[in-house]
């Protein structure tokens, strides 16, 4: 459930006035998606967490705020025409507008986040190829983010999150070739990871959720817990019928 009330706000870029609709709080009551998608975050809630200036352009959670660019980028053709790319979904524009500042002013974490929600709107909207796209963009910066000096458990997450991004983008060999031989010090992490693999193997590209992985993993352990005990069963016939012979 998600709270929001209309504002009237002021661009910091071309200072004309314009009403948004503002989110006080924004609730989650389900299991994230494997690439960390909020349960709930729906079309509605993605286009609007942006704010877009009617009048100037400009993209921003608050464009209120002072613009971290020079006022000629947001005017810039490579801007208003998102690199000349025609995205499906006014919601992935606007993420994608936010990504091009957050990579102009070289903030990694920034620029990751909102070409990953433009993923996600782009999805909404079935744009299938500009999704792959965005994810192909989120992978760099997610590289980029591993790079950097993070605690142990972030980079963790972070190479986690990297195995579903590559396998929603179809580069399943590299899910397979990567992720077979790390060892997360986690073990909901490496259910995770086992089945990012299998799914990759089988060149399956859809969304799932954490609770999905999880509950797979589950279902294969009861799975395999079966066979060892019909293998055992059989094992302990056998000796008997040696014994009776
Ligand atoms: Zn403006």
């Amino acid at each position: 459930m998600s709270l929001c009330y209309d504002e009237e706000i002021q661009c910091s870029v071309c200072g004309n006035k314009h009403s948004f609709l503002v989110y006080a709080s924004f609730s989650s009551f389900g299991p994230p998606d494997l690439d960390q998608r909020p349960f709930e975050m729906d079309k509605k809630v993605l286009k609007n967490m942006l704010q877009k200036c009617p009048f100037c352009g400009y993209v921003a959670y608050d464009i209120s705020e002072p613009c971290p660019v020079d006022s000629r980028f947001i005017h810039s053709i490579a801007y208003r025409t998102c690199e000349w790319r025609f995205f499906l979904s006014s919601a992935a524009r606007r993420y994608y507008k936010q990504y091009l500042i957050a990579r102009k002013i070289t903030n990694d974490a920034e620029a990751y986040d909102a070409v990953l929600h433009a993923a996600w709107a782009c999805d909404d909207s079935h744009d299938k190829r500009n999704a792959r796209y965005c994810r192909q963009l989120a992978i760099i910066q997610i590289d980029k983010l591993i790079q950097e000096d993070n605690p142990k458990e972030t980079v963790e997450e972070l190479l986690l999150i990297k195995a579903d991004l590559l396998r929603r983008s179809g580069r399943f060999s590299e899910v397979v070739r990567d992720y077979r031989r790390i060892r997360f010090s986690n073990e909901k992490m490496n259910d995770i990871r086992i089945y990012e693999i299998k799914m990759a193997r089988r060149k399956n590209s859809k969304c799932y959720t954490v609770d999905d992985a999880i509950e797979y993993r589950k279902q294969e352990a009861r799975r395999n817990k079966k066979e060892l005990h019909k293998k055992n069963v059989q094992l302990w016939l056998e000796h008997c019928g040696h014994f009776l012979q």
